[in-house]
């Protein structure tokens, strides 16, 4: 799932965070990637508002099945600790 840059063109990533994946562990990483900034390899941080409306909707979708799937995982763990 790339989405182009809205200034260059550029393909984007996903911003990560070391910190927040030692903090939360992989529950907090999904998070933090289904709702983090994009960067732009060339302009930076890119602002989900500069995207366009078609792309900001497939990331809602794509943010939405991130969080169900860091939700399944959660429980499977809490299933398997509690197990
Ligand atoms: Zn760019």
């Amino acid at each position: 799932m790339a989405y182009k840059c809205p200034r260059c063109g550029e393909p984007v990533q996903r911003g990560h965070s070391t910190g927040a994946q030692v903090a939360a562990g992989l529950v907090g990483a999904l998070f933090y990637a289904a709702f983090g900034a994009f960067q732009c390899t060339k302009c930076g941080k890119i602002a989900r508002n500069e995207f366009a409306p078609e792309d900001r909707a497939k990331m809602t979708t794509n943010s939405v099945l991130m969080v169900i799937g860091a939700m399944v995982l959660l429980v499977g763990v809490l299933w398997l600790v509690s197990g």
